[in-house]
């Protein structure tokens, strides 16, 4: 029996880190694989965003989306060390007492690159609205939301969608054999649900 190595904790051990300790850090471990996931769909994202204005420009101009990509990418790499470790392994371990501040710190970074690009402007419905009209033909949910997340940047809830044309707000363009929708009409309507 010896002392738990993580700061502050105090408790007995049998390793490096305490019982307890290895909980927590298997804890934080698993959030590893969707934090990931995360990264990589606001990486995609992020790629979508093709800039509108001064398209075929003077060359000079830097995409503004290059640093954050960078920083989305080193997070990810750092994360990866850590995917599907085993605490209770890890506790052996001589270093494993920062283990857990070390992880933590990780993620909490990533969360907060996560929720930056949601920091912009709302969208521009009305834009969105007119874009999609051009390009997109009716689809079934299914297909629906991941184009709009993607194309328009809008995440919408399949759930939303069926809410909303059950409530006669939006209406399908086919009914079988799965209705179909127009992307601008949801779109449209989720921005009359946001302005309510
Ligand atoms: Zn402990």
């Amino acid at each position: 029996m010896t002392t738990c190595t993580t700061p502050d904790c105090g408790m007995e051990a049998n390793l490096y880190i305490c019982n307890q300790c290895i909980n927590d850090l298997q804890a934080w471990i698993n959030k590893v694989p969707d934090m990931m996931q995360e990264l990589l769909i606001t990486m995609g994202n992020l790629d979508n965003m093709r800039p509108t204005r001064n398209e075929g420009g003077n060359g000079t101009s830097t995409d503004p989306r290059e640093p954050v990509n960078d920083h989305l990418l080193d997070l990810r790499t750092s994360l990866r060390i850590w995917e599907n470790q085993n605490a209770e392994q890890l506790a052996h371990d001589q270093y494993a007492g920062g283990f857990i501040n070390l992880l933590a710190k990780i993620l909490k970074r990533a969360e907060h690159a996560i929720d930056l690009p949601e920091d912009e402007p709302q969208p521009d419905h009305e834009a969105i609205r007119e874009r999609v009209k051009e390009i997109a033909p009716p689809m079934p949910t299914r297909q629906l939301v991941p184009w709009l997340r993607t194309n328009a940047k809008l995440t919408i809830k399949a759930k939303d969608i069926r809410n909303w044309a059950s409530r006669g707000k939006l209406h399908p363009v086919e009914r079988e054999p799965q209705p179909t929708y127009w992307p601008h009409e949801v779109v449209q309507a989720h921005k009359e649900t946001r302005n309510q």
